[in-house]
């Protein structure tokens, strides 16, 4: 259990004041203090709270961690302070759920113990990735080894992590959703070459605040770094998607709470005229009120879907983990574009978050799904309670 008043006091205490060094000087600059932090997350045995206790974590129920998720989203760095940034805690997850022995003791141990970090690399420049049935990268069977090849980028924090987990074609004659296989490789092995930290809206970022181009050219890896049964790399992603569906939404609801403070606080103080506020025109008000409304929604949706993963599993509760992904995403959207509108000018500086998380947060309707892809799921489920089956496209 976290004390979720004694958290956010953390949270407002000990991380919110390293912010600036991480806006205005990148993620190298705030690493020191980030590190400093984790030891004292450690120290109060708050430390990466969905993993098991036998890996330093807390073993929270998803349910719980939600919360916490929500609490640490107010601020860019605050996940990474506790060891549960994306995507790692997504990898360990995995690994948790679906390694090997050897995979536990040389790839989970050393990320939960947050000596180490990682990126997923599934995306292909060259082709749809709202269609991941359809890649290019090829891991050739060599014997006791696959040789990888192929071309991967927006690999989310690859810059400086120690493994990726890459999926890859292993099986190119089976139907399409048992083709690809997951499987750990190393960045350092020979022929892996990070290419660029990819510029989104204009910044390249670094470290973990970074998307990165990959190019694999003939990487040998053992066949023992494949992550479960040769061909389910499709049944594995899926399985990781649910509980990560709630760690962003709730992450999410977290910068929508601190953009609505900064928004309220700023139309409560600025005067346009003496003894004017803001806050007295309709047309602000009207954003503090969609904007309440519409986060206190979102936050009840996710909840909802974080019970029903729990209570009845995660194919049960499909329908809900799509809908919460593009309403959520429109919601932070939304918010974040009001509460910079309130601030004037001071919205569009790195002075306060706003900017950051609305240059980088703008993804949101993209990543992990776009909006349409989830749309149509949720669409499809609905129609057939009146008769209608659309069939299911790309
Ligand atoms: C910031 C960021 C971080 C990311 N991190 C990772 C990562 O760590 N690892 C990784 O492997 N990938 C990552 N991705 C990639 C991400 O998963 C893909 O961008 C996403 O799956 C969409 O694929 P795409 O970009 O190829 O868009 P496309 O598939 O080309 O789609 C383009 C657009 O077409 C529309 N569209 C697509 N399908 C439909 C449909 N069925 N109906 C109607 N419209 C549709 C949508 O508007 C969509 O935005 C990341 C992306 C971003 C932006």
């Amino acid at each position: 259990m976290i004390n979720l008043d004694e958290l956010n006091q953390f949270v407002r205490a000990e991380i919110v004041p390293l912010e600036q060094r991480f806006l205005q000087d990148g993620f190298g600059a705030v690493l020191p203090a980030v590190e400093h932090v984790r030891t004292m997350v450690q120290q109060r045995g708050w430390w990466c709270p969905p993993m098991p206790v036998n890996l330093g974590g807390m073993g929270m129920p998803l349910t719980e961690f939600a919360h916490v998720s929500e609490a640490l989203g107010r601020t860019p760095i605050g996940h990474v302070c506790f060891n549960v940034q994306a995507p790692d805690i997504g990898n360990m997850e995995l690994l948790h759920g679906h390694g090997s022995t050897a995979h536990h003791a040389d790839w989970l141990a050393p990320l939960a113990a947050g000596r180490t970090r990682s990126c997923f690399a599934m995306t292909e420049p060259e082709f749809a990735g709202s269609n991941p049935v359809h890649m290019a990268t090829l891991a050739r069977d060599t014997g006791d080894h696959y040789e990888i090849t192929g071309h991967k980028w927006f690999t989310s924090a690859a810059d400086g992590a120690a493994f990726a987990i890459v999926m890859a074609v292993t099986n190119p004659d089976a139907a399409p959703h048992l083709r690809a296989s997951q499987i750990i490789v190393p960045m350092d092995a020979p022929g892996m070459t990070i290419v660029r930290n990819i510029k989104v809206m204009g910044e390249p970022g670094e470290g973990w605040a970074s998307h990165a181009e990959l190019l694999l050219d003939r990487v040998k890896v053992p066949k023992t770094n494949r992550i479960g049964a040769e061909g389910a790399g499709f049944t594995l992603a899926q399985e990781r998607l649910g509980p990560g569906r709630i760690h962003h939404c709730m992450r999410w609801i977290g910068i929508c709470e601190r953009a609505y403070a900064l928004m309220c606080e700023r139309a409560a103080t600025r005067a346009l005229a003496p003894g004017r506020m803001l806050g007295e025109k309709q047309s602000v008000q009207h954003a503090i009120a969609d904007s309440r409304a519409e986060i206190s929604a979102a936050r009840l949706l996710v909840l909802d879907a974080a019970e029903k993963i729990e209570k009845r599993g995660q194919r049960e509760a499909r329908i809900e983990i799509g809908m919460i992904k593009y309403f959520v995403a429109g919601v932070l959207q939304r918010v974040l574009d009001r509460a910079i509108q309130v601030h004037g000018a001071l919205g569009v500086t790195d002075d306060t978050p706003l900017s950051y998380w609305y240059r980088h947060e703008r993804a949101a309707r993209i990543y992990d799904g776009a909006d349409e892809v989830h749309k149509n799921v949720v669409a499809r489920h609905e129609l057939r309670k009146f008769g209608l089956d659309v069939r299911s496209e790309a």
